[in-house]
């Protein structure tokens, strides 16, 4: 009796396996901590009707809004998502709407000019003097509404192929002022273990000149089951120094993210987030405490906020400058100065990083130095001159 029910459930749970959870009962009993990881990848929406079983009032959007940018959701993401409300900060980053297709004149495909940095028929992008940006795949678990590199990530046209990933390692390998190195994509997470170890072991082997090796991804906070001992046991046996995840609201910090941060943690990485500042998701001062608190008490050093970039149609998350002006200085002070993130712009046409900081130190033109705190009080301060005329 007992083998029989254990057959049946064997037979079904291989039926089941990576089927799309369609039904509110299906993806409330799902537990994606029992299943690997690519198993849960299987199960993932494609597009915003095959949500409309699990979630209430999606907005109806034409099919072709997929000819420019795909739709994928893990089962994991769906299960944060509110059921009713399509102003969730999760519904918000993921979920398509109109408005994305109402594209701006000032809104360009390649907003940071990365193509114009690209090594010669790779996908490296050399902008600063020391360190490059790798992008070694063009698939993401689930895809950002905002993205940046939405004119090439999840277009399977544009899949970073062989021989660009044999002329990034070229290059890699003849520039040796090169000392760090970026792992990006889309989200190299995406790739199995072997294929990103066969990536990070020929960037040992061939480029020993890059001693600062970082892997930037949202696989830990789209599906946190990606981080399994194997692939902890692989960053540490690399040294792999820096991973850099992306979590734009405390809803994302959820337990099992927790656990799996921990783990990662282990192998002696420092974890940093870069989040993106986003309209109706995170632009409030009391959200960001939050996430940026806790962050820090998984072990994860807030790193960057980025401004959204103007890529096509990502009017309506992007915050005025003064926004996040105000924003920062809601954080500054009043919160523990690590989990302060740098605020950055990344420059349209290829500018670069650019911190955004309140003045909270002015020099006047008489020489005067005045320094205002966190709590907006300001005070001329005793500076150098004046300590020596005070020594006299
Ligand atoms: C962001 C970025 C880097 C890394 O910049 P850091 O400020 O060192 O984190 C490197 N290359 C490119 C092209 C980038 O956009
Ligand atoms: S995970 Fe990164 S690369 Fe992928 S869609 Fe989101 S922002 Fe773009």
């Amino acid at each position: 009796m007992i083998r029989e029910v254990t057959e049946t459930a064997v037979a079904q749970a291989r039926v089941n396996i990576g089927k799309m959870l369609k039904t509110r009962e299906e993806l409330e009993a799902y537990d994606v901590t029992t299943e690997h990881w690519q198993n849960a990848l299987q199960r993932r929406y494609r597009t915003h009707e095959d949500m409309k079983g699990i979630l209430n009032n999606v907005e109806e959007v034409d099919m072709s809004i997929y000819e420019h940018f795909d739709m994928r959701v893990t089962p994991y993401l769906a299960q944060l998502m509110d059921r009713d409300d399509p102003n969730c900060p999760i519904r918000r980053q993921y979920m398509p709407f109109n408005e994305e297709l109402n594209v701006r004149p000032y809104e360009v495909t390649d907003s940071l000019a990365e193509d114009d940095h690209m090594a010669a028929r790779s996908t490296v992008v050399h902008r600063y003097p020391n360190r490059v940006l790798f992008l070694v795949t063009t698939n993401c678990a689930t895809y950002c509404r905002y993205c940046t590199r939405k004119r090439f990530v999840s277009h399977g046209a544009r899949a970073v192929n062989k021989s660009q990933l044999e002329a990034g390692f070229k290059y890699l390998r003849e520039n040796k002022s090169i000392q760090d190195c970026l792992l990006s994509g889309g989200d190299p997470l995406i790739l199995n273990d072997k294929q990103l170890e066969d990536i990070i072991h020929r960037i040992h082997e061939e480029a020993p000149h890059i001693t600062f090796l970082r892997i930037g991804s949202r696989l830990p906070v789209q599906l946190p089951t990606r981080i399994t001992d194997e692939f902890c046991a692989m960053i540490e046996r690399y040294n792999v120094q820096m991973i850099n995840v992306h979590a734009n609201h405390p809803k994302e910090l959820t337990p099992l993210f927790a656990s799996r941060i921990k783990n990662l943690r282990k192998t002696g990485a420092m974890i940093g987030n870069q989040g993106v500042l986003l309209k109706g998701v995170n632009d409030d001062v009391g959200v960001l405490r939050d996430l940026c608190m806790g962050l820090v008490s998984s072990g994860i050093r807030p790193y960057y906020f980025y401004t959204c970039d103007i890529a096509e149609g990502n009017h309506s998350y992007q915050l005025q400058l003064d926004r996040a002006c105000q924003l920062y200085a809601g954080l500054r002070g009043w919160i523990s100065g690590p989990a302060v993130p740098t605020f950055v712009v990344d420059g349209t046409g290829g500018l670069g990083k650019m911190p955004i900081i309140p003045h909270y130190v002015r020099e006047r033109a008489n020489g005067e130095v005045w320094g205002k705190n966190f709590e907006g009080k300001c005070h001329r301060m005793i500076n150098l001159e004046d300590q020596t005329l005070e020594g006299n």
